[in-house]
């Protein structure tokens, strides 16, 4: 790789991400829940049928864990979201490792000039 070709792969990186829309880390569970009250169907020995589907959503920032509910009508456009966070994740990683090896790509051609004097 040259050091335009890694330069060309970043600029596509950032095209990419200037286009991501809404988007929050984080992952989204569906849970089932008993309610505890006695005579209820969720309570059933036999076969209880519980309560749900609850959407629980988990994410950490900035050191902070948080796990809060989501109404199901949001759960679609929730899973976007964090469907979109993890493309921003893994664009950002990406454009690093382009950085990382442009900025060795450039300090070995400089070596390589200083062997050739
Ligand atoms: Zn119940």
């Amino acid at each position: 790789m040259t050091p335009r070709q890694i330069e060309f792969r970043i600029k596509r990186i950032k095209r990419e991400l200037m286009k991501l829309g809404p988007m929050r880390p984080g992952a989204l569970s569906m849970q089932y829940a008993a309610c505890q009250k006695s005579g209820c169907a969720c309570m059933d020995p036999v076969k209880p049928k519980k309560h749900g589907p609850f959407y629980q959503l988990s994410y950490s920032h900035l050191g902070k864990s948080t796990t809060r509910f989501v109404r199901p009508n949001y759960a679609g456009p929730i899973k976007k979201e964090l469907a979109t966070y993890k493309r921003f994740r893994e664009l950002t990683q990406e454009w690093v490792t382009q950085e990382l090896a442009l900025s060795q790509l450039r300090l070995d051609l400089a070596r390589r000039k200083d062997d050739e004097k």
